[in-house]
Parts: C-alpha cells; structure tokens; sequence
C-alpha cells in the first residue's frame, strides 16, 4: 500500500546554496547544523536523485553550473540540515589523473567535517558496486558514519529483478534490507523512503553526544 505523502515528517520548504569546496584546505561552510552528503560515481543518477528530492528549479541551476561539478556543494535546507553534494568518482571517459582527484577533496571533507550525520552512498540498481564504490563504503565504515544506500533507476527493472538485486547488493555489501532503499527519478518511487531515512539521520543524535 502506498505511503501517505501528508505524512512526511521532512518537507522542503526552502533551499539555499551557500557555496562550494573546491580544494582540500579551501573554504566549507562555518554552520552547526547537521549535514546529510550524498556520494556516487559519475552518471549513476545523483543530480536526477536529488532534484527529485528537492525539487527546486534553482537547485538545478546551481548543480548544472560548469566548474561546480567538481566541487564539494553544500545546501542549506530549510533551516534543518546541510545537503552536501560530492563531486561524482570514477568516470570511465576521464583520464586516470582527473579520476584520481576527486578522493583527496572528498576524504578532506569527511575528515575536516563534525557535523556529518549520515551518507547516502548512490548505487545503480542493474550494476555491481565498483573498487570506488567499495573504497568508499570502508573510508565510511572507519569514520563511523551511518551510511544509506539508494539503488538508482529502479524503473529499468521489473519490480521482481529490482527486488532481487536489492537483497544481492545488501548481501554483498554487508548492509541490512532498511539501508538499501529502491528509488527512481523518473517515477519517484522510494523518495518517501529515502526522506524518512534522511530525516532519521538528522534527527538521531550522534555517539559522541551521548557517551
Ligand atoms: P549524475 O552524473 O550522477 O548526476 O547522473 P544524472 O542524474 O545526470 O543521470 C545520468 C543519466 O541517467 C541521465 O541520462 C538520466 O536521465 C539517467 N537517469 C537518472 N536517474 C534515472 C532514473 O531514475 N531512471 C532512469 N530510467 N534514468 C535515470
């Protein structure tokens, strides 16, 4: 049974670009407000998932912008949390050198920042997690940080093959069936989802508070 979207306990009222990281030691966002950061390869779905989530028209604009795309962007969402979007890995047309730039600006982003609460990690539904995807999902497992991951272009599966590779993936990744969520731009289905996970992360409050 669909899921009453009246229901929802995060609605976007209001988003707000308030800048880029370009560079391992540059300028982030001096904010005390928790930051959700969504990660991905190249072309796996991220700014179809995230206008999807967001729906703002400016929120495109900014994302299409020539040069931000190799930047760490950060969003501020209503006055609630910090939509952090990393630049996407591993692109097969680029050159070894340029793939290879994007690790130190993310790993300085997860090492610099105190207020990441949860990473959603994008993953296409119909493909294996690569050595990125991988190298990820450790770098994360280290820092302790919650990870969701969303299975991008569910729509291209029949709902029996998307089901099936939800559980593989799981498996393989070692992650529970609650942090694998289906999801697909075109029809929407798993936003609900994906934004109650999202507003799980906001709202948890992090170990370090409660020891
Ligand atoms: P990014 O590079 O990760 O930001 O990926 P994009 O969002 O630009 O998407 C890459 C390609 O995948 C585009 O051609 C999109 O139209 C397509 N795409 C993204 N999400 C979906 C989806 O949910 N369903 C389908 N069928 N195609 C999608």
């Amino acid at each position: 049974m669909a899921k009453d979207p009246g229901g929802e306990r995060l609605i976007i009222r209001n988003v707000e670009f308030i800048g880029g990281m370009a560079e391992r030691h540059g300028w982030r966002p001096d904010s005390s407000l928790p930051e959700i950061a969504f990660a991905g390869r190249s072309n796996v779905g991220k700014s179809s998932l995230l206008n999807s989530l967001v729906r703002r028209k400016s929120f495109a604009r900014v994302s299409r912008t020539p040069g931000r795309t190799r930047e760490i962007n950060f969003f501020r969402v209503n006055n609630d949390f910090v939509l952090v979007d990393l630049p996407g890995y591993g692109y097969a047309k680029i050159s070894k050198e340029k793939k290879a730039e994007w690790r130190p600006l993310i790993e300085s982003y997860l090492k610099r920042t105190t207020q990441l609460r949860g990473i959603v990690l994008l993953l296409d539904i119909r493909r294996d997690p690569s050595d990125d995807d991988r190298a990820m999902l450790d770098f994360l497992a280290e820092t302790e940080v919650p990870a969701i991951v969303a299975l991008t272009k569910k729509d291209k599966l029949s709902k029996k093959e998307a089901d099936e590779r939800a559980v593989a993936i799981a498996r393989g990744l070692a992650l529970t069936s609650e942090q694998v969520i289906p999801f697909s731009a075109r029809s929407g289905e798993g936003r609900f989802e994906l934004l109650e996970a999202i507003t799980d992360l906001v709202e948890a409050v992090p170990e370090t508070e409660t020891r």
